[in-house]
Order: C-alpha cells, then sequence, then structure tokens
C-alpha cells in the first residue's frame, strides 16, 4: 500500500522567483492535486495548534499581535537574520506539514487511485522529503530574473531578495534531484508548455 501511494506522489521544488508557484497553478488546472507546503504551514501557527504553543514558547510573546496571533512580519524578520533561529521555527513547522500532506495525499488516493497528488514544497530537499516522491519536478530560472520577478512582486529591495537567495540552497544542489525540470526564462506561454507535458508524463506514470 505504502508503495502504490509515493507512486502518486510528485515534489516540486525551486528557488525563490523561479516560477514554482505559477508551475503548480497550472498542474492543478490540468487536474493535479497540489498540496501547498506554504499554505499548510501558515495554518500551522493559527493560535490554539501545538506550533503556535511551541512558538510563542521559544520567541517570546513579542512576536505576538494585539489579536493574539503571531505576527508573521516579527517573526520572519527573526529568522531571516538568524540560521539558527530559522532552523529551530523550521523543527517546529515541518513535522506538522509534512504530516498534513502525507494524510491528504492518502485521502485522495484512496478516493482515485490515479491521482496525480504534487506537493509543492519550497524546502523539499533540505527537509529530506525528497526521499518520500515517485518524482521530483524542479523549476529554475536566472538569477537576475528572478530577482526581477521577486523584487516586482514583493516590493523588495535587491538586497532582500539577494539575502533571501543566499539562505537558500542553489538550484544547482536543487537540480541534481531533478527528474524532470522546467526552465523558466521565457514567457508564461513557454513556461505553461513545459509544464503541460510534465503533466502528461506523471499521469503515464500513475496509470
Ligand atoms: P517564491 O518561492 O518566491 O514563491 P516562485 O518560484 O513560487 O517564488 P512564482 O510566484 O511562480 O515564483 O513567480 C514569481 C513571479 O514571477 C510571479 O509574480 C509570477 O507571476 C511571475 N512569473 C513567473 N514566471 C513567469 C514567466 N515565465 N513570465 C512572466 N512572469 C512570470
Amino acid at each position: 500500500m505504502r508503495r502504490s501511494r509515493k507512486k502518486n506522489s510528485f515534489g516540486l521544488t525551486g528557488g525563490i522567483g523561479a516560477g514554482k508557484t505559477t508551475v503548480a497553478e497550472r498542474l492543478r488546472q490540468l487536474g493535479a492535486i497540489v498540496l501547498d507546503a506554504d499554505d499548510i504551514a501558515r495554518s500551522a501557527l493559527d493560535p490554539g495548534t501545538e506550533c503556535y504553543e511551541k512558538t510563542i514558547r521559544h520567541f517570546g510573546e513579542s512576536i505576538l499581535g494585539q489579536d493574539g496571533r503571531i505576527n508573521r512580519s516579527e517573526l520572519a524578520k527573526i529568522v531571516f537574520s538568524s540560521e539558527e533561529e530559522r532552523q529551530i521555527l523550521n523543527g517546529m513547522i515541518h513535522p506538522y506539514v509534512l504530516d498534513v500532506m502525507f494524510r491528504s495525499r492518502d485521502e485522495a488516493v484512496a478516493k482515485d487511485p490515479g491521482s496525480v497528488v504534487v506537493f509543492d514544497i519550497p524546502l523539499l530537499i533540505e527537509c529530506g522529503a525528497y526521499r518520500r516522491m515517485n518524482k521530483i519536478i524542479v523549476v529554475v530560472s536566472d538569477d537576475a530574473i528572478r530577482i526581477r520577478r521577486v523584487m516586482e512582486r514583493s516590493n523588495l529591495s535587491e538586497e532582500q531578495v539577494l539575502a533571501r537567495m543566499e539562505r537558500q540552497i542553489t538550484q544547482e544542489k536543487q537540480m541534481r534531484h531533478a527528474d524532470f525540470l522546467i526552465e523558466n526564462n521565457l514567457g508564461l506561454k513557454e513556461l505553461y508548455s513545459q509544464t503541460d507535458s510534465v503533466f502528461e508524463q506523471l499521469r503515464e506514470l500513475v496509470r
């Protein structure tokens, strides 16, 4: 049973601004079930969860907003300026996120054994979850293009984008794990056509 569920599991990753979310959206339109690690991680910090309690215990109440919710930009400031703190936060959140994702996968496959389940995980390689995937899709793009995209999207300065890129593993390291490599240096049309071709191959793999 376990092995057959691994068959349906496809990891999707890529560095900041490479185009991973755009690929994930396209895969969803094509019929894949996309599980978004960032979305689940956000709910991990909702009041009342075990992660919420642990996070406040470690980082202190200064990260709380007046409404009792964790102030995410405060927390981001802390973890983006300290590798050690970032790892501590990840150690609290990752197990929760992976657990939710694998349970969702199991439900999807129980309903439809032909499901293509895509695990959209920015830290797929770093957290080791890539080992539990049938195949890995990596989205890459030239650094200059990634910087420009993120600056436009998020209103960050070039220095801020570079600092975030430097905290991630390199695209070269991600590429070593790629069964499918999507190079996103051109327009959306080219990106979608590569994505469509990957999806067809995933469908074949679960058939
Ligand atoms: P992050 O890890 O920061 O979330 P990401 O890899 O998920 O980044 P996206 O959110 O998909 O990247 O893309 C970053 C921005 O660039 C988005 O605003 C997206 O619409 C845009 N973008 C991505 N690929 C292309 C493309 N080929 N042509 C034009 N715009 C693109």
